[in-house]
């Protein structure tokens, strides 16, 4: 026979801490409490399989219950003395609910039932208080009326106020007995009227229509809500907690309270919390009395303060956690009521978890695990100030692409942003969505807001690098960058209007708050001595511990040497992308940039051209000779311009990407640096067609002669954007196709990273650099850029290699390259996944275009989670999990990182640290949560090996 009731009390439980499955967070505490000899008023757990069972069978329990529930009440009422509902000394039960993982507030509870018309008098009697048995009793009906007969609340209020105004009672608690008496018999004919029958009697009547209530609560749009945005799942269910009634209102020997054994905001080792004498649980946090801290609680009552410290202090070191409690004084004799594990902010769970481990409650292992990665995030990002952010109402909500909070005047382009800045304005940058092109923009303002994109879209992915705070994919946002206007919320602002966003939670306000910075990231860009913050010295010996743990290598995505002096100081140790295109948006290359695209097709097929050519004139005699000189003048002629353009624009770039590098070296102070060729498309760096259309017409409409230089400029770029065009340029000629169809740029890239790594170790800094290749599906694509890299290390390293050890590699980012991974693998030194390409291509879905629909799959359940964001274990990671295999099948040693946004996800990183990746790299600001989610990783999979 299943089990399904549970009883406590009497100093026994039939549960225990480790059954939160079966009973719910509050029943497991309970029994554990019993078990330890704390004083809990007993009753018993109806399990969350009940829950299951009446879903399942559409509202109806199995008899069993019923059988078993009646058994337990039979016994609570024997350990009591009373019986539920008894005319001369009733016993009362409360009936809550009480899920695995806590939802604070969101299903339904049934205080003071077994009260009816007899009873109520019993309770008078024997407390000798009228007005307390009648005001339970009021409670109990409105309470009941409310939740299990689906009365509107507002029924009930209607007629207290009114007899309030009848008997001139300023407050709830100025009405006597006589007036509860009235409200009473108010209430009771509300409960008639609404639901067709008296208020019900009989007592276990009532216990049937609270427990068969709290079920359906699991269900109420209230709760599911709740689980969606807290990834609980839905078939878990509730249990149904039935506990003897213990009041906190008979007297001044009374009280009732909550409390935390530390600060939960700031972890300080603090009692802390509130009580109120002469209440309910519900008064103390309704507001309408205003409750004292707990610690006054030690001069009203010493003797139950104390055992309440002993109590909580020894329920602390029991669960090896803080505890939020609730306790109830009746008479002086204390009950607790409810423990659990203190839902904490990211600060005092640091704070926390260091603290418990050097009180050695804690080992070092267990406090690597006691805190949520994600929630170190809340270190390092700028904060609203608490106070402002709660009374400021929310206009729309987008995807939190990057934490933190920003707040500033709103631009609509990178250069406005910048021309605000320069004025010493803070500005949040509003786009429909962004490009690499508005990475200046994006660099000076507080936070980026796009319309459109999703949690890998340019501006999430640049601002989660930069750590700025991005909201992205924000739907509702109307933007007329043209007019420089915003509707939002059923208002239009412009440039200039403040503006917030909160890149934690998606949520955008419409006005400046006020903001604080991190002392975390101050100290890491050297702006703040450690020593002067503590917050940093605790943060960095929890993460030194997990540094002592953890098998995954941390590297970081960084571009520039700024970023990788951010992500050394946050502990990455190796770079595992540098975005070189990155560097081509500063203002000094773009225009060599462009001049190289622009000449690019023709110079290379010149310079190829007169390479075939002057190949063949070695060997050829006599007239064969003088025909072949015959052709090279003609190329020359017909090529000879742009060959120039495009050597001189890749010789400029040159020095300029070797700087880049050198900086890149020297941060990273010896650790691995990978540089990845050029990938994206390459009319990225050109204008837009629209704009340069608008552009030419507007020139001409002026007809003044002395634009024509300028428009037969314009025109030409114009041709190159046109032949550049792409239908699905993610699709298209990027990656390592450029490289191919372009060897001259690999050849400069390489050239610049072999001599930056040379001027580096003669320095006498170690260098390790890394040359990745992206996008290869096909192993021929892998050999052909890597004959260019080596003979770029050749002519620049010498044939000794002057010391620079290097490797080259490719990215695994195209489901074909993943699946023949064995034969990539023999032209590889090392792989690292793509996995944002990869999750594009393997599932098929663009990565800036998803938004518009992975949303709606999430909410209909189609997706647990957005596979940009957490690695799609069965499908993407599969074929990570192919990649591998046969990449190790060839080269059993083979080194393999993942250098995708999945690197800075705690989940991601558990899935990565199981198929045995090396390491991870994420963005600098991701690095402290990528430490510890790999040592977290480590920990479980030894607990469950
Ligand atoms: C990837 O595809 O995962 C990757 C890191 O490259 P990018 O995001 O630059 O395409
Ligand atoms: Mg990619």
């Amino acid at each position: 026979m299943t089990q399904y009731v549970f009883f406590f009390g009497g100093g026994k439980a039939d549960g225990n801490k480790d059954m939160k499955d079966t009973l719910g967070g509050k029943g497991s505490g309970l029994a554990e409490m019993t078990n330890a000899g704390v004083p809990v008023p007993p009753g018993f757990t109806i399990s969350t399989q009940a829950c299951n069972a009446y879903y399942a069978s559409g509202g109806k329990l199995p008899g069993e219950v019923d059988q078993q529930m009646d058994a337990a009440l039979a016994k609570l009422e024997a350990l009591q003395g009373r019986k539920l509902g008894d005319a001369s000394d009733p016993l009362l039960v409360s009936v809550r609910s009480g899920s695995k993982f806590s939802m604070p507030g969101m299903m339904d509870t049934i205080l003071n039932l077994g009260m009816n018309d007899r009873s109520v008098e019993g309770v008078k009697r024997k407390t000798g208080n009228g007005r307390f048995a009648k005001d339970s009793y009021r409670r109990f009906i409105q309470m009941y009326g409310n939740v299990v007969l689906g009365i509107d609340k507002e029924k009930f209020e209607h007629e207290l106020t009114a007899a309030k105004k009848k008997y001139r009672a300023k407050t709830d608690v100025d009405l006597g007995e006589q007036a509860l008496d009235d409200v009473i018999a108010r209430y009771k004919i509300v409960v008639e009227k609404e639901s067709h029958h008296p208020f019900p009697q009989d007592p276990r009547e009532q216990l049937v229509g609270a427990r068969d209530a709290v079920f359906k609560s699991w269900m109420n749009p209230r709760a599911i809500t709740y689980r969606k945005l807290n990834d609980i799942p839905h078939d878990l269910g509730t249990a149904v907690n039935v506990q003897a009634m213990v009041f906190g209102n008979m007297g001044d020997s009374s009280a009732t309270g909550v409390g935390f054994t530390r600060n939960p905001s700031t972890g300080a080792r603090e009692f802390y919390g509130e009580f109120l004498q002469n209440a309910q649980g519900e008064d103390v946090v309704s507001g309408v009395r205003t409750p004292h801290p707990i610690t006054d609680l030690a001069g009203v009552m010493p003797k139950a303060y104390q055992q309440l410290r002993d109590i909580t202090t020894r329920l602390e070191r029991h669960y090896k956690d803080v505890q939020d409690f609730e306790f109830t004084i009746q008479e002086n004799t204390l009950y607790m009521l409810q423990t659990r594990n203190g839902k904490r902010t990211g600060l005092a769970a640091i704070n926390i978890a260091v603290d418990m481990c050097e009180e050695g409650l804690l080992t070092k292992k267990e406090a690597l695990l006691k805190v949520e990665p994600q929630a170190l995030d809340q270190l390092l990002h700028p904060i609203f100030d608490p106070k402002a952010r709660k009374g400021a109402p929310v206009a729309a909500k987008g995807l939190p692409a990057s934490p933190g909070a920003a707040t500033g005047t709103i631009v609509f382009t990178a250069d406005e942003a910048v021309a605000w800045a320069q004025k010493g304005k803070r500005v949040v940058l509003v786009r429909m969505e962004t490009v690499p092109d508005d990475i200046h923009g994006m660099s000076v303002a507080q936070g980026v807001l796009t319309a459109t994109g999703g949690m890998t879209s340019h501006a999430a992915v640049v601002g989660r690098q930069m750590g700025k705070p991005s909201v992205v994919g924000c739907g509702a946002l109307d933007i007329n960058a043209k007019a420089r206007t915003l509707k939002v919320d059923g208002k239009t602002l412009k440039e200039g209007d403040p503006i917030s966003i909160d890149g934690s939670t998606g949520e955008v306000i419409l006005k400046a708050l006020p903001t604080s910075a991190s002392e975390v990231i101050q100290v890491v860009e050297g702006r703040l001595s450690a020593e002067k913050s503590p917050i940093y010295q605790k943060f960095e010996k929890l993460l030194g511990w997990a540094d002592e743990v953890r098998r995954l290598g941390i590297r970081a995505n960084a571009d520039v040497p700024k970023d990788a002096k951010v992500a050394f100081g946050f502990g990455a140790r190796g770079i595992g992308l540098c975005r070189t295109e990155h560097m081509f948006f500063g203002a000094d290359r773009l225009p060599h940039v462009v001049k190289m695209i622009l000449a690019a097709a023709r110079g290379q097929r010149g310079l190829d051209l007169t390479r075939r050519l002057k190949e063949r004139l070695k060997e050829a005699k006599g007239g064969q000779a003088a025909e072949i000189k015959k052709e090279l003048a003609k190329v020359e002629k017909e090529y000879g311009k742009h060959v120039k353009d495009y050597t001189t624009a890749l010789k400029k770039l040159e020095p300029m990407q070797k700087a880049d590098f050198m900086g890149l070296f020297k941060e990273m102070h010896g650790s691995p640096v990978t540089i990845r060729t050029l990938d994206p498309p390459l009319h990225e760096f050109l204008p837009k067609r629209e704009e340069l259309m608008v552009e030419i017409a507007t020139l001409k409409a002026q007809r003044g002669s002395k634009g024509k230089g300028t428009i037969a400029a314009k025109e030409k770029l114009l041709r190159a954007v046109e032949e550049l065009h792409e239908f699905n340029p993610m699709l298209g000629h990027r990656g390592c196709r450029l490289g191919i169809t372009y060897p001259e740029i690999t050849k400069m890239q390489a050239r610049a990273i072999f001599e930056a790594a040379l001027a580096v170790s003669k320095k006498g800094i170690p260098v390790k650099p890394e040359v990745m290749i992206p996008l290869v599906g096909h192993v021929e694509e892998l050999k052909r850029q890597k004959a260019i890299v080596l003979e770029a290390a050749r002519e620049v390293l010498g044939p000794d290699g002057s010391g620079v050890d290097y490797l080259i590699g490719t990215m695994i980012e195209v489901p074909r390259g993943a699946v023949t991974a064995d034969e990539i693998a023999k032209e590889a030194q090392f792989f690292s996944f793509g996995t944002n390409d990869l999750t594009q291509m393997g599932f098929g879905l663009s990565r800036d275009d998803a938004s518009k629909f992975l949303l709606y799959y999430q909410e209909h359940g189609l997706l647990d989670r957005d596979p940009f964001v957490t690695i799609d274990a069965a499908g993407v990671g599969l074929l990570v999990k192919i990649g591998v295999q046969k990449g190790r099948s060839v080269k059993k040693d083979l080194k393999i990182g993942v250098c995708g946004e999945h690197g800075g996800d705690p989940a991601s990183i558990r899935f990565f640290h199981e198929v045995g990746l090396d390491y991870v790299s994420c963005s600098p600001y991701r690095v402290p949560i990528a430490r510890l989610a790999a040592a977290q990783a480590q920990l479980e999979q030894k607990a469950s090996d």
